[in-house]
């Protein structure tokens, strides 16, 4: 697993709790997002659960 820099999906299908960002590369559900979906920054969300049990 890598950290990276923060990404977030610019998708707004998913469900509420994945409104969130992610910074490592390998995450569940960070690994989902499309590139063209994909955006850097954490556009002021909370970080993923998943990125964050990662640490
Ligand atoms: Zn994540």
């Amino acid at each position: 697993m890598a950290k990276v820099a923060p990404y977030h999906t610019t998708r707004l299908e998913d469900p509420p709790e994945r409104n969130v960002y992610h910074d490592y590369d390998n995450c569940p559900a960070g690994s989902q997002i499309k590139p063209e979906h994909k955006a850097s920054g954490t556009d002021g969300r909370p970080r993923c659960l998943d990125c964050k049990a990662m640490d």
